[in-house]
């Protein structure tokens, strides 16, 4: 009885809720809920969502708001009357981070953004979004400021290591993998940085100039497919300008493009400093200032209050704003799955998804003579530079993740914004001694090259480790490795030439000793696990499956812009950034220019072999798809990833190919299967601005199977292909 009388007045009062606060019933769609909590807020109540306050103290300027997260990145107060939680922010795609703090959250750093993207494993890219996504949970976060995406048109871009290289398709297809992830925790992803923010030198102040179809064909794309695929509930506009107009009041980017063209339905939050008005970013389609102690003031406070009252800033478009948060939180889950400090984080099998993703993400880029893997009957094996001996780095700034453990080399300069510069306590030393039980495993610290060369010649062999520390607010100032490290290289594979460099770089770096080194292996910025993890490449335990998402250049005289454009030394000075080579991004680019690169686009070796065969096309209601074979013909397991590349034959495109398609497949020795890669139509197509349309013509092209963009020996077939015209979302 007592039973009964309970579930009754349980139902009475949800009942009771439900007609008072009808949005909390989750039988209705986002839509109908954001609309009714809409409807029920106050004018203070529906200002308060547009405003975001940075989740730290400001220097000495402003103290962090008393109900932030501590050394977190942002937070926007709720209506706790409405049943409506606040959002609480956190940085970053590869992790959640901490502000600079003396005691930051401890977490599960991922390898870097573009590891990812070399593993061009789309279950491997949503499981780490999925991972990371919990532990903003856990850390009691509904917002994750992750989802970076911008297109690598820069090499010397000091957050490359954020996103996921120069291909609208893999990055685009990668990066929405992570955001899924990310979401199926109930917590708001960012697609960010929107859009065309490709330097970080003057990134407050630069005009990035880019024509609309070469932007849509480009950068846009990558945003465009990521939006598709994965509808991240948040988007964050950049702080530079585009074609003379800040990216967070610019009318084209938000209005015309994001929400019209591509009927985006979340909101549009603005990196943290990148807001310069009240009525110009609201009308151009801002809906919520983010950390306004970055800002000149609090444009969308007091400001929009008055702006709204006298009619600069209609109310629709206030209420819009706040409706647009509000849709995403229904939609994301993150009203009926309330957040909460102190979850518990499984950071074993955490630590082992971001590992997984740092050895497939790794890609062997040279192994001459078969150097890798290492021989079980080393007996001498040195291990030089990089503080190899306690640990592997990180890339600075705002997505800086802070390791179980400590930093393993503390006090390196700098030690404040953008750094600290981190090694995560997983030691690549350490990790070889283990697989080497019976051989002598010595660590030389690299400082002086004949000392390393001395150390290093006799050896069985000799694993030079070599770093490149860049982050947020700081490029490269070039494409050569700093300190030194060329000399020392190259001294110690003169001293043996069984040297195999280990690079842990951001992006693309230049290798004058290329020829002398045996092998070479792109380790990137591994992670956590990222020692564990460069050792089991190396001993065979996994073998090499990664693939360069960016094209390493043989010199910087070869880039669209040799020099980088702006002053490190003055960033308030404006300048332009003339993106002249349009759509030809990376790989394009150099297929267009007919030049050379170190390593092209698409790279990367393997411990076994594999062949193709069999390439066939079909076309079903003017969607083009491709069948082949791949055969593992080596001695051992292993993972390929065959590109499929497309080619206008009279058609004129920004460059002479394009990739249309991958998939990524394990093969044991002698074993074959068949793949299918279906194309989107808007790489084959050609974007024209006036009509908004993407037009294929008819005609022939060539379809490539190959191993990476420059693969002379692709196979190929030709296609006819109908003219077809397309809407803006290639439909
Ligand atoms: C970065 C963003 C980041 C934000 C909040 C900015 O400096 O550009 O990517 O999300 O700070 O920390």
């Amino acid at each position: 009885m007592k039973l009964k009388l309970a579930i009754a007045l349980a139902l009475a009062a949800m009942t009771a809720q439900a007609a008072d606060q009808p949005w909390l019933d989750k039988s209705l769609s986002a839509d109908k809920r954001a609309e009714l909590a809409l409807n029920a807020m106050t004018q203070q109540e529906k200002l308060r969502w547009v405003l975001g306050h940075f989740g730290s103290d400001f220097g000495n300027k402003t103290k962090k708001h008393p109900a932030a997260l501590p050394f977190s990145a942002g937070y926007i107060e709720g209506v706790p009357r409405l049943g409506l939680p606040a959002l609480f922010e956190t940085d970053a795609g590869l992790g959640v981070a901490t502000q600079a703090s003396k005691t930051p959250r401890e977490r599960t750093s991922l390898p870097s953004g573009l590891a990812t993207a070399a593993t061009w494993d789309r279950a491997l890219a949503y499981k780490g979004g999925a991972m990371i996504g919990a532990e903003a949970r856990a850390s009691g976060f509904n917002v994750m400021l992750a989802g970076g995406v911008n297109l690598l048109r820069e090499p010397r871009n000091g957050r490359n290591f954020e996103y996921a290289g120069e291909d609208p398709l893999l990055a685009g297809v990668m990066v929405a993998q992570q955001v899924k992830g990310i979401q199926s925790n109930s917590v708001i992803a960012t697609m960010k940085h929107y859009a065309v923010n490709s330097q970080e030198t003057g990134r407050f102040v630069l005009d990035a100039r880019i024509d609309d179809a070469s932007n849509r064909m480009s950068d846009l794309l990558a945003f465009q497919f990521l939006l598709e695929q994965a509808d991240p509930g948040s988007v964050m506009c950049s702080y530079n300008r585009l074609n003379g107009v800040y990216a967070c009041e610019n009318d084209y980017l938000l209005n015309q493009v994001l929400k019209k063209d591509w009927g985006y339905k979340g909101y549009v939050m603005t990196d943290w400093g990148a807001t310069h008005s009240t009525v110009e970013a609201a009308n151009a389609g801002l809906d919520q200032q983010s950390g306004w102690e970055f800002d000149k003031s609090q444009y969308f406070g007091g400001a929009l209050e008055e702006a709204v009252a006298n009619g600069h800033v209609p109310q629709a478009r206030l209420d819009n704003m706040v409706l647009r948060v509000l849709r995403a939180m229904f939609d994301k889950g993150v009203v009926d799955n309330p957040v909460a400090e102190g979850g518990k984080i499984d950071f074993a099998a955490h630590g082992i998804i971001s590992r997984t993703d740092a050895e497939e993400g790794m890609v062997l880029l040279k192994n001459a003579g078969d150097v890798l893997p290492l021989k079980a009957g080393a007996k001498n094996i040195v291990v030089i530079g990089a503080h190899a001996d306690v640990g592997v780095l990180a890339g600075g700034g705002s997505s800086l993740v802070y390791p179980i453990g400590g930093n393993a080399v503390p006090g390196i300069a700098p030690t404040s914004w953008p750094g600290p510069v981190m090694y995560h306590p997983s030691s690549p030393l350490k990790a070889i001694q283990a697989r080497a039980p019976g051989a002598s495993v010595t660590y030389n610290d690299g400082k002086d090259p004949a000392a390393a060369a001395q150390a290093a010649a006799g050896a069985d062999v000799v694993l030079v480790f070599a770093q490149q520390w860049v982050g947020e607010a700081l490029d490269a100032v070039s494409l050569a490795l700093p300190d030194n490290q060329d000399a020392l290289i190259s001294a110690v594979a003169k001293a043996n030439p069984k040297t195999v460099v280990v690079l842990e770089t951001s992006g693309p770096v230049l290798m004058p000793w290329a020829d002398q080194a045996a092998g070479v292996l792109q380790a990137w910025y591994p992670g956590t696990s990222g020692g564990e993890a460069i050792a089991r490449v190396l001993f065979g335990e996994v073998n090499p499956s990664g693939h360069l998402p960016a094209t390493f250049p043989a010199s910087e005289s070869q880039l669209p812009r040799p020099r980088l454009d702006g002053d490190p030394k003055n960033e308030t000075q404006r300048f332009t950034v003339n993106y002249h080579e349009g759509a030809a991004v990376g790989y394009k680019w150099f297929d267009a220019k007919g030049l050379k690169p170190l390593f092209p686009f698409g790279h990367g070796l393997s411990y076994t072999r594999f062949s193709y065969s069999g390439l066939a096309a079909s076309q079903k209601d003017g969607q083009l798809s491709l069948r082949f074979k791949v055969t593992n013909t080596g001695a051992v397991k292993g993972k390929d990833v065959p590109q499929v590349y497309v080619a206008s034959l009279n058609a004129k495109w920004e460059a002479p190919k394009r990739l249309a398609g991958w998939d990524k497949v394990e093969l044991a020795p002698g074993e074959s299967k068949e793949v299918s890669v279906t194309v989107d139509p808007r790489l084959l197509g050609v974007f024209d601005s006036k009509s908004k349309t993407w037009r294929i013509a008819k005609g022939g092209y060539k379809v490539l199977l190959a191993h990476d963009a420059a693969d002379a020996k692709a196979a190929s077939i030709t296609v006819q292909l109908a003219q077809r015209t397309l809407n803006v979302n290639g439909k």
